[in-house]
């Protein structure tokens, strides 16, 4: 589902934070501007309504006679003080240039229109190149009692007030005030109306940006998804190639290769693993169906078959011994907790098996020495009894194995490093560098025709592991051949 993509959620987060932030942005910024365009408007009608009250109180104190509204008009726009013998205009013109102080009206530009008579009359400043766009609006219908517009006369701004005076008859008097505006006031009014063009081409931009902003990132992601649909376990070569990726994504593609590698490694191991035990099964159970194919084949005398039926046991027993030294494997290395850990005695645990092995030895006159001088007190591992016993019997088993007829066996148990070891020192062929690597692997023989199946060494390094330990070889061609087996203490 397209909703549903990282893609989409990213591009959309990218876009509603930033929206939010412009929105809440301009609200703010629409908010104190209008308090300031409110409190300018306020300001005008003040104006207008002292510029009406002064004109009212002009022509009462210049009394009845001809033009008189146009010369209280004139002089409320002239703004001068009328001197100390003008009785009642005194007053007025005082209390007026009072006023005008207070508001400020000397630089706006005030305009007295006769709607009638379509007749000006304008405070001196007055551009009369402007009365035109003044004009104009009182013609704007709309009934209100005072209306606003700003006017861009000459690059420069002007708030507006257009509002019936209160000269009779009605309705036919106007009076507007323009008052230039600060410039600053200007500029944030025009932001505000930039604004509104601005915020849906930037969101758009934004939700754009974002959109390919997450298909770069996630670009190895699909690579992922496509070498992982392609993967069979027949193909494993495949990797991820490409370069330039966010740290993260690196390390992603970085672990993916890894395990990809990893996989490809632990397949190839099944797959040799597989190869050995059905070669290593194969020969005994060929030899066994060839006996049986020869018994069959005519009667045969009473000895013939004991020594048949005597190999096909022998081969027999290879087999399953080869089966249960796999099944022990298998436990070892994937089911460790089967196993059954308990104090044991080491020395005496050694004597035991040294003293069994020397029947082993028996048969080929090897002697074997168990030497634990070094050792003072007893000694205790945690160890499961069973498959330590294994582990020590199959070195021991080994070093009976290429000892020379006669020859002799060293056991040595010692403390190094605050670790205990067992050493099994044999006076054999000894083994070659190139083998010493190997000899641990599954089913490795160095001869194959030296008995045994040559998963002796592998059980034994697995023991070892599931004790916490480990087992060194130390070797040459001819000069014997030393396994050292390491517990912790
Ligand atoms: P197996 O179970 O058949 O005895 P191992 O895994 O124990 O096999 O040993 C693998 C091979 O390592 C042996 O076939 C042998 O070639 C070599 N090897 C093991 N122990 C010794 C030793 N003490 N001296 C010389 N070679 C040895």
């Amino acid at each position: 589902m397209r909703f549903q993509s990282i893609k989409f959620e990213i591009s959309f987060l990218h876009t509603a934070v930033l929206g939010i932030i412009l929105v809440i942005y301009s609200s703010v910024f629409y908010f104190i501007s209008n308090a300031f365009f409110r409190k300018i408007d306020q300001q005008l009608i003040a104006k207008v309504k002292a510029v009406d009250a002064s004109i009212s109180a002009y022509k009462a104190a210049m009394g009845e006679g001809p033009d008189v509204l146009a010369k209280a008009v004139q002089k409320t726009f002239d703004m001068k003080n009328e001197g100390f013998f003008a009785g009642d205009l005194k007053k007025v013109s005082r209390d007026w240039l009072k006023q005008a102080q207070t508001l400020n009206v000397f630089k706006d530009y005030i305009n007295f229109y006769n709607k009638n008579s379509r007749e000006s009359i304008t405070s001196a400043n007055f551009d009369k190149a402007l009365l035109g766009v003044f004009v104009e609006d009182i013609y704007f219908k709309k009934d209100l009692p005072y209306r606003f517009k700003t006017l861009k006369i000459k690059k420069k701004y002007y708030r507006v007030i257009t509002a019936p005076s209160s000269m009779t008859p009605a309705g036919e008097y106007y009076i507007q005030i323009g008052s230039p505006q600060d410039p600053v006031m200007e500029r944030l009014r025009n932001i505000l109306y930039s604004m509104v063009v601005i915020l849906p081409l930037v969101l758009i931009l934004t939700s754009y940006v974002g959109r390919r902003q997450a298909a770069r990132i996630l670009a190895p992601v699909h690579q992922i998804t496509h070498l992982a649909n392609t993967i069979t376990s027949q193909d494993l070569s495949a990797r991820i190639t490409a370069k330039h990726f966010d740290k993260e994504m690196g390390s992603l593609v970085e672990s993916f290769n890894d395990m990809i590698a990893r996989l490809e490694k632990s397949f190839k191991h099944i797959e040799d693993f597989s190869h050995s035990v059905a070669h290593e099964l194969k020969t005994p159970l060929t030899i066994i169906k060839g006996e049986a194919d020869l018994l069959l084949r005519k009667e045969r005398s009473k000895e013939e078959y004991q020594q048949a039926l005597k190999i096909v046991l022998e081969e027999s027993e290879r087999v399953l011994k080869t089966v249960e030294d796999l099944l022990l494997l298998a436990k070892l290395d994937y089911q460790p907790e089967v196993f059954k850990f308990e104090d044991v005695d080491l020395i005496e645990f050694l004597e035991e098996i040294c003293e069994q092995s020397r029947i082993l030895g028996k048969k080929r006159s090897v002697s074997i020495h168990l030497n634990t001088q070094t050792i003072t007190s007893s000694l205790r591992v945690k160890a499961d009894k069973l498959h330590l016993r294994r582990l020590f019997f199959n070195l021991i088993d080994n070093a009976v194995k290429f000892s020379p007829e006669g020859g002799s066996i060293d056991v040595a148990v010692f403390i190094d490093e605050g670790k205990i070891v067992t050493s099994i020192t044999d006076r054999g062929p000894g083994i070659a560098q190139e083998d010493l690597a190997r000899i641990f692997e599954k089913f490795y023989r160095l001869d194959s025709n030296t008995p045994g199946n040559g998963l002796g060494l592998n059980i034994a390094g697995s023991i070892a592991r599931v004790h916490k330990g480990e087992i060194l070889v130390n070797s040459s061609p001819g000069a014997g051949s030393t396994f050292s087996v390491i517990l912790p203490a």
